[in-house]
């Protein structure tokens, strides 16, 4: 286990010095962390273990975006309230904190899951969404959330326990008001389960008793989250189902307009027939998925030099042999008697850094685009 302790006497660990150390830390086979943190941000993510094992996280006073893209094999607890952000973009981490979070909690969250012991701020779980190719994200929180939350939310699945955490604690705490003002503006998908009063939603979201389906993830998850964030005692007053709805956008007619054409016609057209192939993060343009040195010669090359004996006569002056960093280039002979080139290019040795053609007085190097996967 690595114990970082960021503050010594009077100096303070900068987030890059804390960052750098943690990777090379992570690099050289740790995985458990203790993080005596003082404000620094972007503790926990996104990192991994070449081996894939579990990396472990224990951080107190984190700064913003703790666990903020975080991967799957990524376990942060966080010991103690954290400030905006965690789990900004979470990716596959486990992520509980201990007191409560800042706002845009969960914001952009495609995978992983969250635990939040205390309350969230204002627009928690903002543009969650369900990247097909993972399990959805999940958002826990035992307390409230503040206005505007779940704003743009495309999906996943969030939990608001609305217990109160200025007074109503203790074993049977009463259902607060969960969700501040304006919740779920733009919601297009994902569910959000809330246990007491549903405000009013905007157009086009409907507030639904839970069914069959909804307990069979809910009660287990329930308890998994109240073990995580060390509230075990409050399952049987939260099992009361009855003091819960789901929160959805309205897909399928209902109380939205419904009509075909309309507003929820096209957005089950959509995710029907327009939802990105691959997943939400797949590429927008087709990639070869082939991985290239950050300097590459050969095909890995963005550009390679052509010769051209037309542009003009060659000095033979030889500058551009002698410039070239890589010693790529070869005089094969002289100009003259038809001969098509008097240099060849080693492929194996030439990065395409273009020197050949900035040093030749008589312009005869060109640059041209290397298409992936062309022949050497
Ligand atoms: S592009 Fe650069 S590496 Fe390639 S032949 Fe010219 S100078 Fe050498
Ligand atoms: S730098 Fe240009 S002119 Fe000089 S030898 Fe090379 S190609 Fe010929």
């Amino acid at each position: 286990m690595l114990f970082i302790s960021t503050v010594n006497g009077h100096e303070r660990m900068s987030t890059r010095d804390l960052l750098l150390r943690i990777k090379s830390a992570v690099e050289a086979g740790e995985t458990d962390f203790r993080i005596e943190a003082s404000g620094q941000h972007d503790i926990g993510g996104p990192l991994w273990n070449a081996q894939g094992r579990t990396l472990h996280f224990e951080v107190s006073n984190p700064g913003q975006r703790v666990g903020s893209m975080a991967l799957p094999g990524t376990e942060i607890v966080v010991r103690g309230p954290a400030p905006a952000d965690v789990g900004w973009l979470n990716s596959g981490g486990r992520i509980t904190v201990l007191g409560d979070c800042g706002d845009t909690t969960g914001h952009c969250a495609a995978a992983g899951v969250i635990h939040v012991a205390g309350r969230a701020g204002t627009r928690t779980g903002s543009l969650m969404k369900h990247d097909p190719r993972r399990e959805p994200p999940e958002l826990w929180v035992l307390g409230t959330v503040s206005s505007f939350a779940f704003e743009f939310m495309g999906g996943g699945r969030a939990v608001v326990c609305g217990v109160d955490a200025g007074g109503g604690g203790g074993e049977h705490p009463a259902p607060s008001v969960p969700l501040g003002e304006r919740p779920c503006v733009g919601m297009v998908g994902g569910v959000v389960y809330v246990r007491g009063a549903v405000p009013e939603l905007p157009p086009g979201v409907r507030g639904l008793p839970l069914d069959d389906a909804d307990l069979a993830w809910l009660a287990p998850g329930l308890a998994s989250f109240l073990a995580a964030v060390e509230r075990p005692e409050l399952m049987k007053a939260l099992s009361r189902w009855r003091d819960w709805r789901k929160i959805v956008p309205d897909m399928h007619g209902g109380d939205g307009d419904g009509a075909p054409g309309g507003r929820d016609g096209a957005m089950r057209r959509f995710r029907a027939h327009s939802w990105p192939e691959g997943g939400l993060f797949g590429d927008v343009l087709p990639d070869s998925g082939r991985v290239t040195d950050l300097v590459a010669s050969g095909d890995g090359r963005l550009r390679a030099p052509v010769w051209d004996a037309e542009a003009g006569p060659c000095r033979e002056c030889l500058a551009c042999v002698r410039a070239c960093p890589q010693a790529a280039l070869r005089r094969r002979g002289a100009t003259g008697g038809g001969a098509p080139c008097v240099f060849s290019v080693e492929p194996a040795r030439c990065i395409g850094c273009g020197i050949c053609v900035a040093v030749c007085p008589q312009g005869l190097w060109r640059l041209v685009p290397v298409p992936e996967g062309a022949p050497l």
